[in-house]
């Protein structure tokens, strides 16, 4: 056998285009357009200083303990139950190997965040799609033992696992949180990780049922609703049972992920909670503008609780690719999924005022 022959081969995911050219308009990946807290800036200012600095010869620390703490203040748990990372793909890819590797189906809706097939193939887990409806709702029934799970799953076997976004990706639709709840209470003999890198624009969170649900996990992250997607924060909150699972994994693959600065200025963000509400309810109320307009030129779209919305142009004016490739063309870059049920969408992300605004007027000439 050959040395290729040997070699794992894996389909990676793929993100939204980075463009190098600084004129584009970039609502392609979610980001926040609003820079990160103040203190931020501030806690980067006193890194830079000399004593501060000379910090990196050290090895982190790899609790991140000061993070963790700020984290725990904020959500009213025990430290011992948060869990942090690179982004919330290091939680969500260690959370994958930790809770999904046992050999049952993972379940996860058909039209989600394209990662989860990423890690359940890479790590060797079989997975089951569950369809979204027409309107493209989880509809919770789907995933209950005493609903439709079995007839999604193969003859003789149990859920593995249950993973969704809430609000989805990239629907943008949120369940309320009884209706998620339904769906962790029904499958207590197995881990139901709910996504909620998105829960910040609007939606119920699930991360108090924590304390009720210890096979719940509820993962977040600092790059869309606290504007740090460059620093690579992300976190999980859970039972301390499952979170010191999930660390006994993390430390037997990579102890100091997080760096020093990672560190301090996430928790110098956690700290700035007024600043955090105030961006959040500014793209939410950019957002609501945006629909209004969208509906106004005939675009159609889910109702999102995100900072995108997931918009169908007109369909006897013009095709999602052909607008896609008409906004790119004035420099206005959303992201297009050639995909099926999907391939007729845009999904575009929130920016400030005046980028949306720009949008606008683009769509409207290209309509024209
Ligand atoms: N979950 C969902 C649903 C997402 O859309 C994203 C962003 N691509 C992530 C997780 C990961 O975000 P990050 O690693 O930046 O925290």
């Amino acid at each position: 056998m050959s040395w290729e022959e040997k070699v794992r081969k894996a389909d990676p995911y793929v993100a939204g285009e980075q463009p190098k050219d600084p004129t584009f308009i970039k609502l392609n990946t979610n980001e926040c357009p609003y820079p990160p807290a103040p203190g931020v800036s501030r806690a980067l200012a006193r890194l830079a200083g000399e004593r501060e600095y000379a910090r990196n010869r050290l090895y982190p620390d790899m609790d991140a303990a000061k993070l963790v703490d700020a984290l725990a203040a904020k959500y009213g748990v025990e430290p011992e139950q948060i869990f942090v990372g690179v982004g919330s793909d290091d939680v969500l890819a260690m959370s994958f190997l930790t809770f999904f590797t046992n050999g049952s189906p993972v379940l996860f809706p058909d039209i989600t965040y394209s990662f989860y097939d990423v890690w359940a193939s890479l790590f060797r887990i079989p997975y089951v799609k569950v369809p979204l409806s027409e309107d493209f709702a989880i509809d919770p029934e789907d995933y209950l033992p005493s609903g439709q799970l079995s007839s999604f799953l193969p003859a003789g076997t149990e859920a593995g696992g249950i993973i969704f976004p809430n609000p989805n990706a990239p629907t943008g639709l949120a369940m309320p949180a009884d209706q998620v709840e339904r769906i962790i209470e029904a499958n207590r003999d197995c881990v139901v990780i709910v996504d909620e890198a998105y829960v910040d624009f609007g939606a119920d969170s699930v991360l108090p049922l924590t304390q009720k649900y210890d096979n719940l996990l509820v993962v977040q992250t600092f790059s869309k609703s606290r504007a740090m997607a460059g620093a690579r924060i992300g976190f999980a909150v859970g039972s301390r049972k499952l979170i010191q699972y999930l660390k006994n994994v993390k430390f037997s693959f990579n102890s100091y992920t997080m760096n020093m600065e990672a560190i301090e200025i996430g928790t110098a963000a956690v700290e700035d909670d007024a600043y955090f509400r105030k961006i959040t309810a500014r793209i939410i109320r950019t957002r609501e503008n945006f629909k209004r307009e969208l509906r106004a030129m005939g675009f159609t779209f889910p109702d999102s609780r995100t900072n995108f919305v997931f918009a169908k142009p007109p369909a006897d004016r013009m095709s999602a690719r052909e607008m896609f490739g008409r906004l790119r063309g004035k420099h206005i870059l959303v992201r297009y999924f050639d995909k099926p049920r999907i391939d007729g969408y845009l999904r575009i992300t929130i920016g400030t005022d005046e980028q949306m605004d720009a949008v606008v007027q683009a769509m409207k000439e290209i309509l024209a």
